[in-house]
């Protein structure tokens, strides 16, 4: 069964005989979308309305972009270690906890591939009215062969043919080893000096990193090293979760 008819089939039993409930509230999804306007309107847009790379926000940290307790310019993380270097700014959406990390594993891990058009459109939130192109951070290699998607790819390619949003793909990842069996050292060594960008491609002056889950911060940051050395002047950060 080739994907397009797997996905039509998915689409004709979602509007036609399998009604949609939402993973939160259990109501029947308007749109045949994974979550009910209201709860993707209260737990998710609401929250990141606003939140721009041109504004200052209070709630927070202006370095990594994590939510702050009380009103300060940078998080006790920020202070104590440079763990974005090469990043000026980073924008981190949700926080990585309760129904978002189920719904994290339930796109990422099984697949849930419906829940990629409503991160794309939180994402999109931040890009309007900007257009500054994004770089998705690159899958490891075979990823796509092993699992048939890679989810970041998935939503630069939403972000560009629903928002018109510019994507530029510069960037390839040489290891085979994967960083969530490490530990944040290792990963911190692991990550550094196997992303670059692409022979022959000169990345724009000022990009996004975009990315679905920031821990150690240390992919980012090796997306965010290789684009300066390859002359990139600005690149900001945007990552779904942080953790
Ligand atoms: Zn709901
Ligand atoms: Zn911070």
């Amino acid at each position: 069964m080739t994907t397009d008819f797997a996905g039509t089939l998915r689409n004709i039993c979602a509007k036609y005989i399998i009604r949609q409930t939402c993973l939160i509230c259990g109501s029947i999804t308007e749109t045949g979308t994974p979550l009910c306007f209201s709860c993707f309107e209260s737990g998710f847009l609401k929250k990141i309305r606003g939140l721009s790379f041109y504004n200052k926000d209070e709630n927070r940290c202006g370095k990594c972009g994590c939510l702050l307790a009380s009103p300060v310019a940078l998080c006790a993380n920020c202070r104590k270690t440079a763990f974005l270097s090469a990043v000026d700014r980073n924008l981190c959406l949700f926080p990585y906890f309760g129904e978002n990390r189920e719904l994290l594993t339930l796109w990422k891990i099984s697949g849930m591939r419906g829940l990629s058009q409503l991160f794309a459109r939180c994402m999109a939130e931040i890009f309007i009215p900007a257009d500054i192109p994004v770089v998705p951070v690159p899958p490891r290699p075979g990823k796509i062969r092993e699992k048939g998607w890679d989810q970041i790819e998935e939503i630069a390619g939403i972000l560009e043919s629903k928002y018109h949003i510019p994507v530029c793909r510069c960037l390839e990842r040489d290891t085979r080893i994967q960083q969530k069996q490490l530990g944040r050292l290792a990963r911190r060594i692991n990550i550094k000096g196997h992303i670059s960008v692409k022979k022959k491609i000169k990345p724009p002056e000022t990009v996004i990193v975009m990315d679905d889950l920031m821990t150690t911060g240390a992919t980012l940051d090796a997306c965010a090293s290789a684009l300066k050395e390859a002359g990139c002047a600005n690149v900001y950060g945007l990552t779904l979760f942080f953790d």
